[in-house]
């Protein structure tokens, strides 16, 4: 089948080989988890962790006779998914059954969706860095599908010496495959894609789409071709579950690639394992096609079928999406690209420096959310969702600032004081006495007391009178931070006779 070219070569994404430049081509089928409380075709649980075969009904162990009923909260989440993915919906879709032996899977088949899936074509926006400028670039990959499927059951092997034991709690929960088209040209790129899936199904809370708990996995498709060639041959990478290893497999994998060509071999298709141990991939079998599955419309199951008053009362409560929120802030509040990246990367921190913008100077903060509040939770392995300081808190002490109760050198300090300690901005300040100092007789004080200490400087501030800097430094020191800048800065060039 041959493959629309849908972008153009972009020289910084070629990787040079023994005789010449190669492009590397990715294309992505990401396996999302769906959010619901009970499984696809059954009420089962999903519930994360549990003792093995605790959430396990006799449809999910696919006992003789029983039938699978279709979750209705799946298909929303799945509808509600493509609209976000700005995808088209299709009214009408089928469930199939993927036929495979598996110890796993115990009906002995999957139920998928084949060639009438109930998402098809879309877009995503990919915002891919910041690169070593700073800058970020936009790229659009289009979105060939999203399927609705069941996962599988889980063998665990080191359990026993001599048997295997399954685990069949996860047999049967929803998930959501998206098959992106293969627009990616870097694994730069698709990393990023990634992030940004991971991104919008949060928003959308259709997932938690969180790799480490395996609801988020790819299976990475990449090939490599002479730039302005057509497609190459591809292999597939199975279950990459996270997004330094997809990285690393997509870059391990052009350069095999481009090896195998370089010697005049040619690349098999197939699908390959990545070792993350070894950062190798390596051969799994030869690629399975459509018709080792013996893919047939799943007779215990009508067609899925719905109206547009159903997806127009999803579209009516879907929230605002990464996307706009990033063109609202920077029209809204004037943030860089740099800034609203951060910002939009995660809706909690959204909401977060939205609190504490409103009615405040918002590049402050977004500042202070960015520079400090990020940092230190970083820094103290938290995340956005059990930060020490509320966006309350932190709305109080910018207002402390702004109302020139303290200076900034002390706001950094309370912030410190409340993300280790906790409390109130306001009372922190007076219960340490840490309000600024805008008295000017005891601010003067201390400037004379400097300029006396220091009159070989003094001497030299005339000739270099940047070096005022030096002597607000020094007032500042004497008074621990308390004093005014502002007042300190005026009276030292009244004093140093500057301007
Ligand atoms: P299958 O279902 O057999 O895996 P699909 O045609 O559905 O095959 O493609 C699966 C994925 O492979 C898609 O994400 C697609 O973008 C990607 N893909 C297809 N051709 C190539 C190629 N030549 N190089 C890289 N990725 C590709
Ligand atoms: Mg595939």
């Amino acid at each position: 089948m041959p493959i629309a070219e849908t972008r153009n070569t972009n020289p910084k994404n070629l990787i040079s080989g023994a005789t010449g430049d190669w492009e590397v081509i990715i294309g992505l089928e990401v396996h999302a988890q769906v959010l619901s409380a009970s499984k696809l075709f059954s009420g089962a649980s999903t519930e994360f962790g549990g003792e093995p075969n605790d959430h396990v009904s006799l449809v999910d162990a696919a006992m003789p006779g029983m039938l699978p009923v279709i979750n209705e909260e799946c298909v929303k989440q799945a509808v509600r998914t493509g609209l976000g993915l700005k995808a088209k919906i299709n009214h009408r879709s089928v469930f199939a059954r993927k036929n495979y032996f598996y110890p796993d899977l115990p009906q002995g088949y999957q139920i998928s969706q084949f060639d009438q899936p109930i998402i098809g074509e879309g877009e995503i926006i990919v915002e891919v860095g910041p690169d070593r400028q700073g800058e970020f670039e936009e790229i659009r990959v289009g979105v060939e599908r999203l399927h609705l499927e069941q996962d599988a059951g889980k063998s665990l092997h080191d359990q026993h010496p001599t048997m295997s034991y399954v685990d069949l709690n996860r047999s049967g929960v929803a998930l959501m495959e998206i098959v992106s088209k293969p627009d990616m040209r870097s694994s730069e790129e698709a990393k990023a894609y990634i992030n940004k899936v991971r991104t919008i199904l949060r928003y959308l809370g259709t997932s938690d789409a969180d790799m480490e708990k395996g609801n988020l996995r790819a299976d990475v498709n990449v090939s490599v071709r002479r730039p302005g060639e057509p497609f190459g041959i591809r292999s597939e990478i199975k279950n990459v579950n996270s997004l330094r290893f997809a990285g690393q497999a997509i870059d391990y994998e052009a350069r095999r690639q481009i090896g195998v060509l370089e010697d005049g071999g040619v690349v098999d298709q197939e699908t390959r394992l990545f070792d993350p141990a070894k950062g190798e991939t390596r051969s799994m079998r030869s690629k399975e096609e459509a018709h080792d599955y013996r893919y047939f419309p799943d007779p215990d199951l009508l067609p899925l079928e719905f109206d547009d008053a159903f997806v127009e009362a999803l579209k009516a409560d879907l929230p605002e999406l990464p996307d706009e929120k990033r063109e609202r802030f920077q029209s809204d509040f004037g943030l860089s690209a740099y800034d609203t990246d951060i910002l939009v990367s995660d809706r909690a921190i959204a909401d977060y420096f939205e609190a504490v913008a409103d009615g405040r100077d918002a590049k402050q903060a977004a500042n202070w959310v960015i520079n400090d509040l990020l940092g230190h939770l970083k820094k103290a392995g938290e995340t956005i969702e059990t930060t020490p300081v509320s966006a309350a808190q932190l709305g109080a002490l910018l207002d402390l600032q702004s109302e020139d109760v303290i200076s900034g050198k002390i706001a950094k300090d309370v912030f410190e004081i409340m993300f280790s300690e906790g409390g109130d901005p306001r009372d922190i300040v007076e219960a340490r006495g840490l309000t600024q100092v805008t008295d000017t007789g005891a601010i003067e004080k201390l400037v004379d007391e400097v300029i006396a200490a220091n009159a070989d400087k003094v001497a030299q501030v005339a000739e270099k009178p940047s070096m005022i800097g030096w002597f607000v430094g020094q007032v500042m020191k004497a008074s621990q931070g308390k004093a005014n800048p502002q007042a300190v800065n005026k009276l030292l060039k009244d004093k140093l006779g500057l301007d």
